[in-house]
């Protein structure tokens, strides 16, 4: 079975969306009007410069737009590629992009069981457009194709009368209640507070119902300064997949663009000591792929698998394998690397 060699969160450039959730990013910023963009490279150049040879192995690449990822023209050629390169690959979605979906399970099945979709599950906005039953068909249609999945909430003030609604909604038609992630209020980009009028305990109270470790895990390290020695940069990276540079995480002290010369190695740096960050606010994937291995952190596969009622499980278990394994498992600690010149 596969281990993971590295993280590679990938920046999609799509920041327009067909769902208006008040609570996004892009609502807040009334980013709406927003083209999308061009891809400027073929999706073989992309294999080439992210080929398991010259990233060391085979790695998880996470998708993500700040607006719905699926609306990316070029998602399933880049997806294609990656997959066919014998990496693994996980994509964040609203789950109303019928089209694309379809477009995408084409891919060999042994190709699809390394494919990974995080369904946002945003029951409001999806309940007045009617699109409810639309996003449960593609929920089934990427499960069918043997896909691994994960169903989640952005928890906000707003649902808390429809709790119970949700819940009952769920349970037959996903076989498990979805996980809770922790909604950020980017209005405020410095300190990245909660976004809720509650405080802490009835936050905590109300979200806990829905047994979530994801969001047990979120709370507990949700705020925290690290200040330990962070891998980030050398087992994970932030990548601009459009153009191709790439940062040791969100913020960086060091930048390069591994475009340029798909011939020449990739400098991989970690930032060690020196986050940027107020708090790790996606320690979620960070911290449980181990980049602070101290840290013992529950294991990624768990905090998105769920076992539903019948049995199955969310993530099959060639996902739920490599999603359980640790960075440290492929890669050397730092700290070892220094005590091998010591002795
Ligand atoms: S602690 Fe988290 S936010 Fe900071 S550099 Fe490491 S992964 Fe990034």
């Amino acid at each position: 079975m596969d281990k993971i060699k590295r993280f590679i969160d990938c920046h999609i450039p799509v920041e327009t969306c067909n769902l208006r959730c008040h609570y996004c990013y892009i609502t807040q910023h009334r980013r709406f009007a927003a083209g999308l963009p061009r891809f400027s490279f073929t999706s073989d150049f992309i294999g080439r410069a992210l080929s398991k040879e010259r990233l060391g192995g085979v790695c998880l690449f996470n998708f993500c737009a700040g607006g719905e990822t699926m609306l990316m023209p070029e998602l399933a050629s880049y997806a294609a590629t990656l997959l066919g390169q014998g990496h693994f690959l996980m994509i964040v979605t609203n789950g109303t992009a019928g089209k694309r979906f379809d477009e995408m399970l084409k891919s060999p099945k042994m190709e699809l069981e390394r494919l990974f979709f995080k369904f946002s599950f945003h029951f409001l906005e999806l309940k007045k457009r009617n699109l409810l039953s639309h996003f449960v068909e593609n929920v089934q249609k990427v499960k069918n194709a043997g896909c691994s999945f994960t169903i989640e909430i952005t928890p906000c003030d707003e649902l808390v009368p429809y709790l119970d609604e949700i819940k009952a909604f769920c349970l037959p038609r996903f076989g498990a209640l979805p996980h809770i992630t922790v909604a950020r209020d980017e209005r405020k980009p410095g300190e990245l507070p909660i976004l809720t009028s509650c405080n802490k305990d009835e936050y905590v109270n109300i979200w806990n119902t829905f047994n979530s470790d994801l969001f047990s895990y979120k709370m507990s390290v949700f705020g925290i300064k690290r200040s330990e020695f962070c891998h980030a940069g050398d087992w994970s990276c932030y990548l601009h997949i459009a153009i191709g540079d790439m940062f040791q995480c969100y913020k960086s002290n060091y930048n390069q663009n591994i475009y340029k010369d798909i011939e020449s190695p990739i400098e991989f740096v970690p930032i060690g000591n020196n986050c940027n960050e107020n708090h790790c606010y996606n320690a979620h994937a960070f911290l449980s792929f181990g980049v602070i291995p101290e840290l013992n952190a529950p294991s990624y596969s768990s905090l998105r698998n769920r076992i539903c009622e019948d049995g199955t499980e969310w993530l099959n278990p060639i996902m739920k394998s490599f999603m359980g394994s640790k960075l440290n498992e492929s890669n050397q600690e730092y700290a070892s690397v220094e005590n091998e010149h010591v002795g």
